[in-house]
């Protein structure tokens, strides 16, 4: 059996490894290695692929949500609404820009943003909330975009973990995450389910006002070469991390089936253990899966994790600590108790290794394992 891997890069490189060599020489050949033609191309290829008028690329998943909160011009001390399970990213840009931060629970099934926290958690300082499509499965976004339409609110969709993914809203319309707000944000970081080969990001927008403010933010604020409207940032995508996406990209969909059906055997392997709760899967959203994550119960989750060490298996814990408890992120406006889910999910969740090369060999071993474990 091949070493288990958490994410294993080096066999999906290997598959592609003529086209993505050729691609980067190209760029080598050319020497256009800032804003080169890839980066164009690159640009206009996910946006047709995610069916969204405009996708402005930078050079992290992070500027990516910074660089939004800054098109929207808000003020200090203007509240923005996330999760508090999440990755940090999300409430650190918040924090960053000098807004208000405000955390709420999240939903115990889908480990997205707990819909009757936001309405709770709205006051006349509010003004975006970010929703993040956690794990690769897509957040409640119709009600959440009525919520965000009846208090004025903008919403930026924190698409970082799950680009491909879909959502049906109840007139039958599906529309790709990440295109259904104001803006979205994703990351191209390798281990992301459309990673390049260091760092990238991008954002995604239906405004065409919005969309040159983004342009001229990521580039200094720079609208008319050399003349600076408003600070800007230094953030992009460099040509050879859009070589490696232009590649990548029209494997997407089939990546993430792969993701999917290693994730159908899992549930299949551990579906009868009592112990475990696989993941649950909204039928409004397509999951494409960038964590596999199990809740373990009766408090098993750090010796079988302690277990698995032993045992040489990979696992992930995301995340062991809420944002509210974080040293960097604490303040006196968040409450421990009034964090129920996140404080369970921190204690329960462990997640397996998933990616577009896992074996079922691989799969019955690590689960094979597990159950041993619970027994
Ligand atoms: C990875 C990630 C980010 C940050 O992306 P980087 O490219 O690492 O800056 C932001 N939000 C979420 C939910 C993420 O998973």
């Amino acid at each position: 059996m091949k070493q288990i891997q958490m994410v294993d890069l080096q066999t999906q490189y290997e598959a592609l490894k003529p086209d993505i060599d050729q691609n980067i020489q190209n760029v080598l050949d050319t020497a256009k290695f800032i804003n080169g033609p890839d980066v164009k191309s690159f640009q206009q290829e996910l946006a047709d692929y995610l069916d969204v008028k405009h996708v402005i690329t930078c050079g992290n998943g992070t500027d990516a949500l910074q660089i939004s909160l800054m098109a929207l011009g808000l003020q200090p001390g203007d509240e923005v609404i996330t999760a508090d399970f999440t990755f940090a990213a999300t409430v650190e840009v918040i924090g960053l820009l000098r807004l208000k931060p405000v955390l709420v629970d999240v939903n115990l099934d889908t480990f997205n943003i707990d819909l009757e926290q936001v309405k709770k958690a709205i006051t006349p300082k509010t003004k975006a909330i970010i929703p993040v499509h956690l794990f690769g499965q897509a957040a409640d976004i119709e009600p959440l975009l009525k919520i965000a339409e009846e208090h004025n609110l903008y919403v930026v969709e924190d698409n970082a973990q799950a680009i491909g993914s879909d959502y049906r809203f109840s007139n039958g319309h599906i529309a790709k995450t990440g295109t259904m707000g104001t803006m979205g944000t994703t990351s191209f970081f390798p281990s992301k389910n459309l990673g390049c080969y260091g760092d990238g990001g991008a954002i995604f927008t239906n405004d065409d006002h919005l969309a040159h403010r983004l342009r001229g933010i990521v580039n200094h604020g720079m609208y008319k070469r050399y003349y600076h409207d408003e600070i800007g940032v230094n953030s992009r995508l460099d040509s050879i991390q859009a070589a490696v996406l232009r590649t990548k990209l029209p494997h997407l969909d089939e990546y993430n089936d792969r993701r999917r059906k290693a994730a159908d055997i899992y549930d299949r392997l551990l579906s009868d253990c009592e112990q475990v709760t696989t993941p649950y899967r909204n039928p409004k959203s397509k999951h494409v899966f960038h964590q596999y994550t199990l809740r373990i119960k009766n408090g098993k989750r750090d010796a079988l994790a302690e277990h698995l060490k032993e045992k040489g298996i990979p696992f992930g814990i995301y995340y062991p600590v809420p944002l509210h408890q974080q040293k960097a992120y604490k303040q006196d406006s968040f409450v421990h108790e009034n964090y129920p889910v996140t404080n369970m999910l921190v204690e329960e969740v462990i997640s397996l290794p998933m990616h577009t090369e896992l074996e079922l060999e691989q799969q019955e071993y690590i689960c094979e394992i597990i159950l041993d474990f619970l027994k």
